[in-house]
């Protein structure tokens, strides 16, 4: 079954097209199940907190609007549409988190990093500082928002070693062992890693060597996987689906998560794309 369980609307301030152009692509494409995980509008934090957040994407009168319109495009459809949040790990707001998190109809929450406390907050895009000691940082925090038991997925990791040059010699083992240990904890806790196909773009200092010694990893401990696009754009669904699903089965990855009312169901994974335009 092909599914894609990242996608976003206008409400993250940054994406283009409504919610039925993401599923007039979706259907094109041949995807039976989709999930949309817009950026939580983080009501739930206290307000001196909330303020040192540089991003506050979606808007907290928009969560409502939200969850309502993808709702009744659901009905629109021959897609399954489930209804999910993308939502930042942040320590010490676990409780607040959990008890807003309960509070709606989510079908899936895809937890995420994209803040560093011990980097000013800044989005981690925007930090330059020593590679190895930054994710190192980076991975622990990620292993920390796994040990919540917050989130059923984890999004994106890939991030981390795009913004920053992987590094060489005892540093990069370091590194390595700090990944390895994310993997670990997702296996250990029963919390899934996102195969986000956006990677498969090689941005900024992304690999296609680093990406698969991660997929390794996820094959030998055993992790579920959720598979996104991470779409901003209708034209970005499903996007490099060919060459992820093909290094998947490298790796003897065949089976994806999916989620209702928060409970995992583990389906094959798909083959192929109706429609090859979406390349590689
Ligand atoms: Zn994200
Ligand atoms: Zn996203």
């Amino acid at each position: 079954m092909l599914v894609d369980y990242h996608l976003h609307t206008v409400f993250s301030g940054h994406a283009v097209g409504t919610i039925d152009d993401y599923l007039a692509k979706v259907e094109e494409l041949g995807i039976e199940e989709v999930c949309f995980t817009e950026h939580t509008s983080r009501q739930y934090l206290p307000d001196e907190f909330r303020r040192q957040i540089p991003d506050s994407w979606m808007q907290d009168e928009e969560l409502a609007v939200y969850l309502k319109l993808v709702a009744a495009a659901a009905t629109r459809t021959s897609v399954r549409v489930k209804l999910g949040l993308e939502t930042d790990y942040f320590a010490g707001h676990e409780e607040a988190l959990a008890r807003f998190l309960d509070s709606l109809p989510l079908d899936f929450v895809l937890g995420t990093v994209h803040f560093l406390p011990m980097y000013e907050m800044r989005y981690i895009s925007l930090v330059d500082e020593e590679p190895a000691a930054f994710l190192v940082a980076y991975f622990d925090y990620i292993k920390r928002a796994i040990e919540s038991g917050l989130f059923d997925s984890i999004a994106h990791i890939h991030l981390g070693w795009q913004i920053v040059p992987w590094p060489s010699g005892r540093a990069g083992k370091t590194v390595e062992k700090g990944l390895a240990q994310v993997v670990a904890a997702a296996a250990t806790h029963d919390v899934c890693l996102e195969i986000n196909t956006r990677a498969f773009n090689f941005e900024g200092h992304g690999t296609l060597d680093i990406y698969r010694r991660f997929m390794a990893m996820i094959a030998d401990y055993g992790v579920p996987i959720t598979l996104g696009s991470d779409a901003h754009d209708p034209k970005d669904v499903g996007r490099n689906y060919p060459q992820v699903l093909r290094t998947l089965r490298h790796y003897g990855i065949d089976e994806v998560a999916t989620f209702e009312k928060r409970q995992r169901l583990m389906v094959p994974v798909g083959d192929q794309l109706l429609s090859t335009a979406q390349g590689k």
